[in-house]
């Protein structure tokens, strides 16, 4: 049986459990720690601490300093009017001080701080004319919680509704439960690192002294981290051993369809495109399944390289598909291949979303019956109902907007169908781990002949006129001009007024050959004004963010991205790729409006700086944090807790060592370390790579 281990039951139970959660304090705190089981709130690490054990007596605590006192109360002066504060007079040995409280009810104050009796406070001490005085102490307690005040306390990422104080209590009550696991991680390994135990370092986590301890790379935080990606590794290693060890086909390179393409090519193949090819073809002849990542920015031309290689399965008799995440850009695909295909003879056909009724079930026939050799599509061409006469190649574009669930959906139409993804977006090294696990990758890391450097501006708003004016000249030179409207956070419909708003002033000076795209249009629309704009019927194309990926139109040498410091660094990456890819010289206006936070400062000197998609995408990473990066937020995968991409690569190589060794000595998790290893797993819910056991 396949079943979640009794030891980890504790940590999965609801966090309502807990004194202090109540059923509105409950959703606050499930939204900020991003789940509802204990463990999740075991993992909300903290921030920050306030130390509280200086003790010291009232006349040795020094201004705007942190201190537990112990006091006597010796009198209360009720406020006369009610701007004004109730004062509370605390001595001790060496003198007074006044406990400040501001619209606070007497009856409370009456009760916490009995006349005469003493009591520990603790905040911080300010002067003031003189005189020492605490306003709002942060505790109250007797003599015998004087323990549990002077202590350092933790200090979490808190939200509207949810104090430090009731999360605090929470996850003290939650620390009590934590069980005491078997060690999974290796104990040399553990011990070079000086890593504690599980519980110890979750125990160390909400109980931080001094500022190392908040560091992502201390002792414990490292092990913690480490335990998500090690689960992480043992995850895609798994499945990676499932789908490889699944025996591939044996295509035979492409002989008499692929002169015909090349032929056809207005160009001759880049160096890295034949490197890249010929690993690709290598994969496919073999008998093993190809899991091949075809990685290259934005405009080294991954389209040929995709099209060349369905050649290999299409000529052996076999179908092959592409995947593309939009509708756009599945017609693009389409459309930049269409001469190479018409000159191999070869069938192809396009199906998406907008297909229905009829013509839908024309396409799904043909795609069944082997009619259709090439199938190019939206995630339409992989619906339950879609069956493929032989699939013998998949690939995938823009793949990481697609989650590893989708991808394992995907081969299931067919077990052995050769897998190739490719991505526009560089993902650096530790992304592309945590996510693909050691896919094999083939990089397109040379672009086209002939491309002059983009250059790129940036331009304060103020100074729009003279754009616009510079633009008119350009456009009457034969530019095309694509102008990107600013980003308004999670509102579509804001986003529409303004590329209206803008598209309305633009047209003022550019009457009649300009065009508007957004996310709101009929599909048909959308492509109807963007074909025109390919055609060379419009000179100036306002859109929102829908033109982002993949669009090409080789004779478009401007982009304008208005507000670009609302933009992330790789869609600005992504935007700014839609130029500069024919000969001629481009250019990238990026207008913002000041004045600039520090990392839209980053940003946009990261774009002026460099073109380096590489690059873009580590300081991406720095800048964001990786879940943002790949929307992994959504699709579910690769989200971690305590690990941090940006902090934690090293870490994650070693991780991804240690699994993969492991897998290659104890592939079933039968060992000592590999049972403790599935408890692992089913902490983290990898259910799905345990499906891969053959025993749970
Ligand atoms: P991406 O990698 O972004 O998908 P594309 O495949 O769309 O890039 O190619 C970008 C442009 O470069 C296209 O217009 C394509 O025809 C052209 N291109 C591709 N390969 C070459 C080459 N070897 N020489 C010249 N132009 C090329
Ligand atoms: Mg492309």
């Amino acid at each position: 049986m396949k079943q979640r281990p009794f030891i980890l039951d504790t940590l999965f139970r609801s966090i309502n459990i807990l004194p202090g959660i109540g059923p509105s304090s409950q959703k606050r705190i499930e939204k900020l720690i991003d789940g509802g089981k204990i463990l999740d709130l075991l993992l909300h690490a903290p921030v920050d601490f306030i130390d509280r054990r200086f003790t010291p007596k009232i006349a040795d605590a020094p201004n705007g300093q942190i201190a537990t006192l112990q006091v006597r109360i010796d009198k209360h002066m009720p406020n006369t009017r009610k701007s004004l504060p109730y004062r509370v007079k605390a001595v001790d040995e060496s003198g007074s001080m006044d406990l400040v409280f501001f619209h606070a009810k007497k009856p409370w104050i009456e009760k916490s701080l009995p006349l005469g009796e003493t009591r520990i406070i603790s905040g911080k001490v300010e002067y003031f004319h003189g005189k020492a005085q605490m306003v709002h102490p942060d505790s109250i307690g007797t003599i015998a919680e004087k323990a549990d005040i002077q202590t350092v306390e933790p200090i979490y990422p808190l939200t509207q509704g949810v104090t430090n104080k009731v999360l605090r209590k929470s996850i003290m009550s939650a620390m009590k439960m934590a069980p005491d696991f078997p060690e999974w991680l290796d104990g040399a390994h553990m011990m070079r690192s000086k890593w504690p135990h599980w519980k110890e370092a979750i125990i160390k986590l909400h109980h931080p002294e001094n500022e190392k301890d908040l560091e992502p790379l201390t002792p414990h935080r490292a092990r913690l981290a480490y335990d998500e990606l090690l689960a992480n590794q043992i995850t895609i290693a798994l499945i990676r051993r499932n789908q490889v060890t699944i025996s591939g086909r044996s295509f035979k390179t492409s002989s008499i369809l692929r002169p015909k393409v090349l032929e056809a090519l207005p160009f001759a193949l880049t160096g890295a495109q034949e490197r890249s090819l010929k690993e690709i073809n290598e994969d496919m002849a073999s008998n093993k399944r190809m899991l091949r990542l075809l990685q290259g920015d934005v405009g080294s031309g991954k389209t040929v390289v995709t099209c060349l290689a369905a050649l290999n399965a299409i000529e052996n008799g076999s179908q092959a598909a592409i995947l593309a995440p939009t509708e756009i850009l599945a017609r693009q695909h389409a459309e930049s291949m269409k001469d190479w295909l018409e000159a191999a003879g070869v069938r192809y056909v396009i199906l998406t979303g907008r297909d229905k009724g009829k013509k839908r079930e024309t396409l799904v026939n043909q795609i069944k019956n082997g009619a259709a050799q090439l199938i190019i599509g939206t995630h339409a061409i992989f619906q339950d109902d879609i069956e493929y006469h032989d699939l013998g190649l998949a690939i995938i574009d823009e793949q990481h907007r697609f989650g590893v669930h989708q991808r394992l959906s995907l081969s299931s139409k067919s077990k052995s169908t050769d897998i190739l993804v490719m991505t526009a977006t560089p993902i650096p090294r530790t992304l592309s781990l945590t996510n693909y696990g050691d896919l094999e990758v083939s990089k397109l890391d040379e672009k086209p002949p002939g491309r002059k450097p983009i250059e790129t501006l940036l331009i304060p708003k103020e100074k729009i006129e003279d754009l616009i004016a510079g633009l008119k000249r350009k456009i009457s030179e034969g530019n095309r001009v694509y102008w990107v409207c600013p980003l308004v956070e999670e509102s579509e419909l804001i986003d529409l007024e303004a590329a209206e708003d803008r598209y309305d002033i633009l047209k003022s000076f550019f009457p009649d050959r300009i065009g508007l795209v957004h996310g709101r249009m009929k599909a048909e629309d959308k492509d109807a004004v963007m074909q025109k704009f390919a055609a060379g019927e419009l000179d100036l194309l306002v859109a929102t963010t829908v033109i982002e990926v993949g669009v090409n139109v080789p004779e478009a040498t401007i982009m304008v991205i208005e507000h670009a410091e609302r933009f992330g660094l790789s869609q600005l990456h992504q935007l700014r790729g839609r130029v500069g890819r024919g000969s001629a010289q481009s250019y990238c206006f990026m207008l913002y409006s000041g004045p600039l936070g520090e990392t839209a400062k980053e940003r946009l000197s990261t774009m002026r700086d460099t073109e380096d998609g590489f690059v873009i995408a580590e300081k991406d990473l720095e800048l964001r944090g990786s879940g943002d990066i790949l929307g992994t937020k959504q699709s579910g995968e690769a989200h971690f807790k305590i690990a941090n991409l940006a902090v934690h690569g090293d870490l994650l190589a070693t991780a991804h060592t240690d699994a993969k060794l492991l897998i290659e000595k104890d592939p079933e998790l039968t060992s000592e370390r590999g049972q403790n290893i599935k408890t692992l797993l089913y902490m983290f819910e990898r259910d799905q790579a345990i499906k891969y056991l053959k025993s749970g």
